[in-house]
């Protein structure tokens, strides 16, 4: 995960539950990506290891558990780059050019100058922290297909070339509910419509409780219609089904309030932010043990990445 600010609900929701269902399952490796911040923001990385400890403190207190996983920050382990280095020379530019979010996102962020190697060959930097780790499966979402499969073309050309190191990483799907943010759009910090798990309890019911409802809905009177009103929206990922049928029905017969409605929310939200609070409050509060279970999972992650870099070395003949 990119070391880029803060997380919100859509983050948790969308891939850390699952991160930590996946811990029990698969010897899993999770990290901060801080030279990833780079690639876009290279001009200003003033934010870079604050968003680092954060996310730290974000993974372990949704539940990552450093007994089970690995957990690490990339820039602690540079073997990575010299993987990535090592890879961009057997790399054709053409397939970095053809990653479809490359153009995209050059669009996007048109007031920053991407013109890069930097950004070009994020797609590489990516594949060597996947393939450095021998790893089989990649948790990712239907959208990020596509860049895993450079990543199985880079890991299959060198194979091809030197030595068969590399397992052709796969796409361990994810389904996820989708959330939105509090004004309807996908819940994203470039929207600023996002509910931080850095926010304070006062913070979260601030935003749900100004939150965009059903515009038909004036008065309480008036009758509504759930589907349109982002509260529902996010009803359906944080409430239970009864509450669900609960509030669908007392929005279509005006049997509910919005100020109600939210209050039900708040009360869900803050169900599973209590204990990610509870966390963040302790890591927070003891940041030499935040250091310690970073430096263990960093040494760890190490150990496998020199083993792999010494079979790279040799299948090139640079031993
Ligand atoms: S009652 Fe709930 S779901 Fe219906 S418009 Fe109000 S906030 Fe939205």
């Amino acid at each position: 995960m990119q070391a880029s600010g803060r997380l919100h609900l859509g983050n948790l929701v969308g891939a850390l539950s699952n991160w930590v269902k996946l811990q029990d399952r698969y010897d899993c490796y999770y990290f901060v990506a801080d030279w990833h911040a780079l690639t876009t923001g290279y001009a200003d990385p003033s934010a870079i290891n604050e968003s680092t400890r954060d996310l730290l403190v974000n993974f372990l207190a949704a539940g990552l558990d450093p007994e089970k996983c690995t957990i690490f920050i990339q820039s602690k382990v540079l073997e990575h780059a010299e993987l990535h280095l090592l890879l961009s020379m057997i790399t054709p530019l053409g397939w970095l050019e053809r990653v479809p979010t490359y153009k995209e996102k050059q669009q996007e962020l048109k007031d920053k100058d991407l013109s890069t190697y930097g950004f070009l060959g994020y797609p590489l930097l990516q594949t060597a922290d996947i393939i450095i780790y021998r790893a089989k499966y990649v948790p990712v979402g239907i959208d990020q297909v596509p860049h895993l499969e450079i990543s199985r073309e880079i890991a299959r050309r060198f194979n091809n070339l030197y030595k068969e190191i590399f397992p052709e990483p796969e796409a361990l799907l994810t389904e996820f509910p989708k959330v939105v943010g509090t004004d309807g759009r996908k819940m994203s910090k470039s929207y600023d419509n996002a509910i931080y798990l850095s926010d304070t309890p006062e913070e979260v019911e601030h935003k749900i409780k100004t939150m965009v409802t059903d515009p038909a809905r004036v008065k309480k009177s008036d009758a509504g219609n759930p589907e349109l009103s982002p509260v529902y929206q996010l009803h359906k990922v944080f409430s239970s089904k009864e509450e669900l049928e609960q509030v669908a029905i007392g929005c279509r017969t005006a049997g509910i309030g919005c100020i109600e409605c939210k209050k039900i929310l708040i009360r869900n939200v803050f169900k599973v932010m209590e204990p990610i609070w509870a966390k963040r409050n302790e890591l927070l509060n003891d940041p030499k043990i935040l250091n310690e279970i970073a430096q263990r999972g960093t040494d760890k992650a190490r150990k496998v990445a020199e083993e792999t870099m010494r079979l790279v070395r040799k299948a090139i003949g640079l031993y």
